[in-house]
């Protein structure tokens, strides 16, 4: 990507004094429910009113989406409210039907993103249009095919790119509907740094006590903006139900959200520092989570050596590790001492472990 600067032209002719804020339901369910939610968005910070009208259920038996007939209620809510309008595009047919209904925004889906074959089609449909496209993670945790999906649109002269983190999938249940695996943008930012990011915690959530939480760590990292799912019956929503909030908590969030702004030689330190420092955050509660992970096996092992009568220190295998991540740790430029260090205190909190299950 020659000029990258061009990607974020047009968030930046907004001109908004705060992250852009896309909200609306996960799917558009009826002519009422899309104008009643548009309305009370109204008077929001909200920009672009989301309605999904076809829905990517990953099992079938759900609801599946109103089709195109939600396009025209969605134009009604444009023309009563004022907001722009974002929708879920996953095939050719879709872009030329949202094309024609004045959608301004087009979002592609996190199922989408993992197809070259499919993100190639949509991008020729799209070929040359200047609507904002907002490329969501793939579902699962591979950044290149995310970048490769934003250069695929790039190469068809859609230049109006953002891209919407909204967690990777897990095999094993975490607190979380989509593991936000936060170093995965980061790293995305990094490498186009002028590539607007958006948050979308409600995905991430799959629940709705954990998106404020959610949304001030994006604000803390400098993201653009955010995708929330909202809702003016929550509970009774045809799909998502347990992660979409009222637009009236979505306007309490925006108020209570601590937005850094850049005025100052201060306030510019300020900001980079608390955006270094919620990286190390977010770093460091992995290397907990990590280290919790290793004594649980380490359990696991103190179990079977207590079963078959071993005994749990076997410095064999501990020289073994010890020389591996030496090694590994010469890579990333970190000092042996600081590797010994490290794995000493690590090994003996796993001694301690596995001494108190054989001795229970
Ligand atoms: C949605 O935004 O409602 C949706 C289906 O999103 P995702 O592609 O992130 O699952
Ligand atoms: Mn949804």
């Amino acid at each position: 990507m020659e000029n990258k600067k061009e990607l974020r032209n047009w968030l930046d002719a907004f001109g908004l004094e705060h992250p852009m804020v896309i909200a609306g339901p996960c799917s558009a369910e009826t002519e009422e429910q899309v104008l009643k939610i548009a309305h009370q968005l109204k008077n929001t910070d909200t920009t672009v009113f989301r309605a999904g009208i076809w829905k990517p259920r990953t099992r079938p038996g759900n609801f599946e989406g109103v089709g195109a007939l939600g396009l025209k209620w969605m134009q009604r809510a444009k023309e009563e409210t004022g907001l722009l309008l974002t929708t879920e595009v996953a095939n050719p047919n879709h872009v030329e039907l949202a094309l024609k209904h004045d959608i301004d925004f087009l979002w592609i889906g996190a199922r989408t993103t993992v197809s070259p074959f499919i993100i190639q089609e949509i991008a020729e449909a799209l070929r040359g249009v200047d609507k904002p496209v907002l490329i969501k993670n793939p579902v699962n945790p591979d950044l290149s095919l995310w970048l490769g999906a934003v250069e695929r649109f790039y190469k068809a002269d859609v230049k109006n790119l953002g891209v919407i983190h909204r967690g990777f999938s897990t095999y094993e249940k975490t607190r979380y509907r989509n593991n936000p695996e936060w170093q995965i943008p980061i790293d995305l930012q990094n490498r186009f740094p002028d590539l607007p990011l958006f948050l979308d915690p409600s995905h991430i959530a799959g629940r709705r006590d954990i998106i404020f939480d959610l949304s001030q760590t994006a604000l803390d990292l400098n993201y653009d903006g955010l995708m929330i799912e909202t809702h003016h019956d929550p509970d009774n929503a045809w799909s998502d139900a347990a992660q979409q909030i009222t637009p009236s908590t979505l306007d309490q969030y925006t108020v209570d959200l601590k937005i850094r702004k850049e005025i100052g030689d201060d306030a510019i330190y300020n900001n980079k520092i608390n955006t270094l420092r919620t990286k190390i955050d977010v770093i460091d509660h992995q290397l907990i989570e990590i280290l919790g992970k290793r004594m649980v096996v380490a359990d696991g092992i103190g179990e079977l050596k207590k079963e078959h009568n071993v005994a749990v220190l076997q410095t064999k295998r501990w020289n073994e590790i010890l020389g591996k991540m030496i090694l590994q740790g010469e890579e990333k430029s970190l000092s042996e001492e600081f590797i010994l260090r490290v794995f000493k205190a690590i090994h003996q909190e796993s001694i301690n472990h596995q001494e108190k299950i054989i001795n229970n």
